[in-house]
């Protein structure tokens, strides 16, 4: 970290670290935010300089004051295992980058098989093309995956939990076995954010985030964040540099802002999840509640070991019932937008079928499966809201 505003935060909690760390006070002329600088080009004072490549910003590409700033935040944030974060357009680029920068021509990777579904369309779309190999793992093997390893294996990609079906992998036995064979630990941690996992301390050496989701925190956004160790982080950078990705001022600034209120919003998409999947767990056409946080889930155990707290974000099975059923629920509730992404401040409600695209487990829920987001409304409205859903759902299901 450069500025002198940071030097003394790492004694600090996650808390106040997100609220001082990346300002600059000197810099920003007293201003307690970042200016939104946009700019291509950086001027050298002398040929000199120039000739050196001298100075602390050279090109808008390579970074600006405010981009140095979000990222002395998220550094402060991830904690003293990050050597480096980079900030990219999207989450899914913030995932291809990961893995463009760990794999080559002839290499192996392992991926979860309840990874977010676009990381599995990269794999299987532009690794395969250019002669990467990749093999889907059940999330519950833990230390079982030494058996996929090959001589050739140099990556493992995890999430936790699994997109949609909220399966809990074991994180630290993975990462063992991947590092007892020399290869790297990629981890998307956008569910928990580093606030609530710290995936680089639990031997990730990559780990992203869709900024999209909880970091930007009020759907206006599409970014990503590449947090990395002293062991990944060269490859990260120069990957980045030489794809030529860079976020737009706006949103670099966006992200920041976001950043400052996470923990707020955080606190409470967790209490408010957590006490309406009870209350789901308790209706009579809920079959079961995915969501770890909760004692009676598989992955329960799991998450209490590695994670600080929990989102607003799980699944739930419905008793079996017919597609108009669903669908009336669906065009019933008003409070639950219909729509993707998550991680903003209103909520949302998609159907969603991960048969298609899991091939190492068994997607067999037994009934239809929603996945929620709990927003920042009253939890009374919601529920309202649900119950009218539900008695929609009835009509047409009895
Ligand atoms: C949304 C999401 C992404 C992709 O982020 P975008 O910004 O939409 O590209 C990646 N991983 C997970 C787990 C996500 O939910």
């Amino acid at each position: 970290m450069n500025s002198s505003d940071d030097e003394q935060t790492e004694s600090l909690r996650a808390e106040t670290r997100l609220v001082v760390s990346g300002r600059d006070t000197k810099a920003q002329r007293g201003f307690v935010n970042p200016p939104v600088v946009r700019g291509s080009t950086v001027l050298y004072p002398t040929a000199d300089d120039l000739h050196a490549h001298r100075g602390e910003f050279q090109y808008g590409r390579l970074g600006t004051p405010t981009t140095r700033a979000l990222q002395n935040a998220l550094m402060a944030l991830e904690g003293p295992e990050c050597a480096g974060v980079g900030l990219v357009p999207s989450g899914l680029s913030a995932i291809s980058t990961a893995l463009l920068s760990v794999l080559k021509a002839g290499d192996h990777i392992l991926v979860s098989d309840s990874a977010y579904r676009p990381t599995r369309n990269f794999c299987n779309g532009v690794l395969a093309r250019y002669g990467v190999e990749t093999t889907y793992f059940d999330p519950s093997i833990g230390a079982g995956i030494a058996k996929q390893f090959r001589s050739n294996t140099r990556a493992v990609m995890v999430e936790a939990p699994g997109s949609q079906s909220f399966e809990m992998p074991d994180i630290p036995a993975i990462a063992a076995v991947a590092h007892a064979h020399d290869a790297l630990v990629i981890d998307d941690n956008t569910w928990a954010t580093p606030l609530y996992r710290r995936a680089l301390e639990q031997g990730v050496d990559i780990s992203m985030q869709a900024a999209t989701k909880y970091i930007g925190g009020h759907s206006d956004i599409m970014f990503g964040t590449i947090s990395a160790n002293a062991r990944a982080w060269p490859a990260i950078a120069e990957t980045i540099r030489l794809l030529g990705v860079c976020a737009g001022p706006d949103d670099v600034f966006l992200a920041l802002r976001g950043l400052r209120t996470l923990a707020v919003r955080l606190a409470h998409h967790k209490q408010a999840a957590i006490e309406m999947a009870r209350w789901l767990a308790a209706r009579p056409e809920v079959a079961r509640v995915l969501h770890p946080a909760l004692p009676s889930d598989p992955g329960h155990a799991i998450w209490k070991r590695d994670f600080t707290g929990s989102s607003g974000l799980f699944s739930i099975v419905l008793k079996p019932a017919p597609k108009e059923a669903v669908d009336a629920l669906l065009d019933t509730v008003k409070l639950f937008g219909m729509g993707y992404s998550w991680g903003g401040y209103e909520s949302l409600i998609i159907p969603f079928d991960c048969t298609e695209y899991r091939t190492a487990t068994n997607w067999a829920p037994g009934g239809p499966t929603l996945r929620l987001h709990i927003g920042l409304e009253s939890l009374d409205d919601l529920k309202a809201d649900l119950d009218r859903g539900f008695a929609a759902f009835n009509a047409v299901a009895r």
